[in-house]
């Protein structure tokens, strides 16, 4: 038995006792700095989405009819370069004009712009995740 636990501490090299770690700070940095790096990122989101309806808002059917997506890439860029779906890897179909990246069929949200505007008839093209659940928040405040 004593040989027993001599190879094992030999093997797992156990930590002696009385030597521990508080990790409570830590983690709760981590944490902290994950729910700021959320916060920042919705607040990006609800940034965007009011400089899209403003400009929406603001061009002319004309303007929109030829130039929308140039006007979209102002306030978002794309991604342009992958051409999978940022979500399960399929495709892309689309770009979600809040976050810029590709997006399938099955992971895109719409969300009618009259919700928004009632002058508004377009809808917006969104990934299913952060940016489309942003969307809905901010629709109801
Ligand atoms: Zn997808
Ligand atoms: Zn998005």
């Amino acid at each position: 038995m004593k040989l027993f636990t001599a190879k094992k501490k030999e093997i797992y090299t156990v930590q002696p006792k009385g030597i521990t770690k508080n990790k409570t700070e830590l983690f709760n940095s981590i944490r902290n700095s994950n729910n700021n790096k959320l916060s920042i990122e919705k607040a990006r989101i609800r940034c965007r989405l009011d400089k899209l309806l403003d400009m929406y808002k603001t061009k002319s059917l004309l303007q929109l009819s030829l130039y929308q997506t140039f006007y979209e890439k102002e306030i978002v860029p794309w991604n342009t370069d992958s051409k999978i779906c940022n979500y399960c890897y399929k495709k892309k179909s689309y770009i979600c004009r809040l976050c810029g990246e590709p997006i399938c069929k099955r992971c895109t949200k719409e969300i009618p712009l009259k919700d928004f505007d009632p002058k508004l008839f377009y809808s917006l093209i969104l990934c299913k995740g952060l940016c489309f659940n942003e969307t809905l928040v901010y629709q109801k405040l």
